[in-house]
């Protein structure tokens, strides 16, 4: 079997997760600082506060540019859960926009619909979904003329660039994960980046329960610090991560060039200017075929996996809040049609070259 994800552990993550265990600083210590500094370098970012996963890190993002209960906050419809949850648990409503069918991403035409007819949208989480940047010319404008706090979910796209710009320093901060499976990761772990220095306060307060000074608590935190020992994993995946990009490119384009006259199918579109990261390489299947589509790769030995069969403003508890069906018809379309397939660094040439033939010799 091919397996969609494959996280890499090599010499480096052991040597430091070695020096980590002799220091027996396990929780916060030099290495989370190191990993702050060298993310924020890499990010383009003056600053960014390590967080125990992506959804703190969302939520500390939300949390430190001002995101109070009963803020209107907009955000894609098509996305990973934690994305609208983190708009929740500040008390915050989600406003879902739909996605551009090409791209998967928010559409900046929908966006700029629902800022004129929601008037005081305070914040915009835009998600840069599979490693596709968003559109950040059109967002930026509207940024501009609309006045938003806009927030960037890096989740899927650690190094993504739009116009030689990396994603996360587009915002007035960006949150990213990393997750076992996502292009680098600690197990668990997150990062906001910002290059505000009143945000970057305001997170390493939430981070570490409201901290202000030795015994003073000034606001009301949490407890998301990173450990120790995940920055220690993190530096070292970090001086990978370029390489592995390359590899998940090289990948993509191998595929792209095998299926791009498949009539059953549609490709990963790259716009120009867009520097994709592949965190998902993911395939639209048309007329219905979905289901058949991927019990033939199954048994055929090719890993697949959907992201994601149900757009966040249908799942059941985001229904129980009233979002209704047809609020968002591309992300509930695309829903239907995704399948994603093994891209990871890991994949050899012969497992590239037999993900091909099963997938061209798929009879309708
Ligand atoms: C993975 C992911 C998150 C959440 O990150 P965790 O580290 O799993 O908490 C948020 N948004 C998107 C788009 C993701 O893919």
């Amino acid at each position: 079997m091919i397996n969609i994800a494959a996280p890499v552990i090599g010499a480096k993550e052991r040597q430091l997760i070695n020096e980590v265990l002799d220091s027996r600083i396990l929780a916060s210590g030099k290495f989370v600082e190191e990993f702050e500094n060298k993310f924020a370098a890499y990010c383009g970012t003056k600053f960014a506060i390590a967080n125990v996963n992506g959804t703190a890190a969302l939520h500390t993002a939300l949390l430190s540019c001002g995101i109070k209960a009963g803020d209107k906050v907009a955000t894609t419809s098509f996305s990973f859960i934690a994305t609208a949850n983190s708009i929740l648990f500040c008390g915050a409503k989600p406003i879902f926009v739909d996605i551009n069918p090409d791209t998967f991403n928010i559409n900046p035409i929908e966006l700029e619909k629902k800022l004129k007819k929601e008037k005081n949208i305070k914040a915009v989480i835009i998600v840069h979904l599979y490693g596709c940047p968003c559109d950040m010319d059109a967002i930026l404008r509207l940024k501009k003329k609309y006045k938003f706090i806009l927030i960037e979910d890096c989740a899927q796209a650690h190094g993504a660039e739009f116009n030689n710009k990396r994603v996360g320093s587009f915002g007035d901060a960006g949150a990213f994960s990393f997750y076992a499976t996502k292009n680098m990761m600690t197990g668990e772990g997150g990062m906001v980046v910002s290059d505000s220095v009143k945000i970057v306060q305001a997170a390493k307060q939430i981070v570490n329960h409201g901290r202000a000074g030795h015994s003073q608590f000034t606001c009301l935190g949490y407890n998301f610090r990173m450990t120790n020992l995940a920055a220690a994993i993190g530096i070292a995946q970090l001086e990978q991560l370029d390489e592995w990009t390359k590899k998940r490119n090289e990948n993509a384009a191998k595929y792209n060039d095998a299926f791009k006259d498949l009539d059953f199918l549609q490709i990963p579109i790259i716009p120009n200017g867009y520097k994709h990261v592949f965190h998902q390489y993911t395939l639209r299947i048309k007329g219905g075929q979905r289901a058949k589509f991927m019990q033939y790769l199954k048994d055929n030995g090719v890993g697949c996996g959907i992201y994601y069969d149900t757009a966040m403003h249908r799942q059941p508890f985001y229904q129980k809040l009233g979002y209704k069906a047809g609020l968002c018809p591309e992300a509930e379309k695309a829903a239907k049609e995704v399948v994603s397939i093994a891209v990871h660094p890991s994949l050899s040439s012969q497992d590239t070259d037999s993900v091909i033939s099963v997938i061209k010799g798929y009879k309708k």
